[in-house]
């Protein structure tokens, strides 16, 4: 067994772009075995990071997503932090959104970090040991234009959240939320309605110094730290933002 193996199992979901990019890098880099998911298969193998599973996986298909982790379990042991990162951005007023964009990120943004939960939690909870860390955003914790569909699905990740911790916290159990500012990633390119867009990318021009915002290097860093806390340490939720961001 190489020493990278004595870390304990890291599942990243959302890794093929973004910050879930940024935290495979990160804590491959620490010697944690991982497996990450998403379903762009190519664009995370070619990562190419050792002692790394790669799976194809919608997030919303729990047994999908639960045979992706029970097949890394059996090669690296039991995961004993889920980073529940993958979600997808929609913008629109309500009343002129397309209803399948809500559900598309209702799916995601909610079910499949429930998903998430589910699949690990019932064994962290008998181990009395582990870690969740659900990726929200500064969306969870304050509204902006064109974003209700959005903040309700990531206040629903600060209110599931608070509760499973509550509830996990007897046995040891942590779970804990980061909530970004605007990063430049591909979550914008979600979006359908393109004078949201250009709306959005000249907000933050003129917000933001020069159009600069959060570097999905610091989310990643900002997991690897409140996971490294020692178990008895819950940063129960860190909000990191650009600073000249309101
Ligand atoms: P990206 O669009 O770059 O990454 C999103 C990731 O989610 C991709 O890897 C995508 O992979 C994955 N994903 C989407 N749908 C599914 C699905 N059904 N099953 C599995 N994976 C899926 O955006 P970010 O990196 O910015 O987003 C990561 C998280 O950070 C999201 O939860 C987002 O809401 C949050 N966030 C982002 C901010 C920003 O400004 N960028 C700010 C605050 C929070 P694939 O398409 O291959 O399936």
């Amino acid at each position: 067994m190489t020493s990278a193996l004595l870390k304990p199992l890291v599942v990243v979901t959302g890794a093929s772009s973004g910050f879930g990019v940024e935290i495979a890098k990160l804590f491959s880099a620490a010697g944690y075995p991982l497996l990450l998911v998403a379903r762009r298969l190519k664009l995370m193998q070619a990562l190419n990071l050792p002692n790394t599973l790669c799976k194809e996986v919608d997030v919303t298909d729990y047994k999908q997503f639960e045979s992706a982790v029970r097949e890394a379990e059996a090669v690296y042991g039991k995961c004993d932090l889920m980073i529940n990162n993958a979600g997808v951005m929609l913008l629109e007023k309500i009343w002129d959104q397309d209803i399948e964009e809500w559900h598309r990120m209702l799916e995601v943004n909610l079910k499949g970090v429930m998903n998430g939960h589910k699949i690990v939690m019932r064994d962290m909870i008998d181990r009395r040991h582990g870690t969740v860390i659900n990726v929200s955003s500064i969306a969870g914790r304050k509204s902006f234009g064109n974003h209700a569909a959005y903040c309700a699905t990531k206040f629903g990740v600060h209110a599931l959240s608070e509760t499973v911790r509550e509830e996990a916290a007897p046995y040891n159990v942590r779970v804990m939320v980061v909530a970004p500012g605007a990063a430049e990633t591909e979550l914008l390119g979600h979006s359908t309605n393109e004078s949201i867009v250009e709306g959005y990318k000249s907000w933050k021009a003129s917000t933001l110094d020069q159009g600069i915002s959060l570097d999905p290097v610091h989310i990643a860093s900002s997991c690897k730290f409140m996971y490294e806390m020692p178990q008895e340490v819950n940063i129960r939720e860190l909000v990191l933002a650009s600073t000249k961001q309101n």
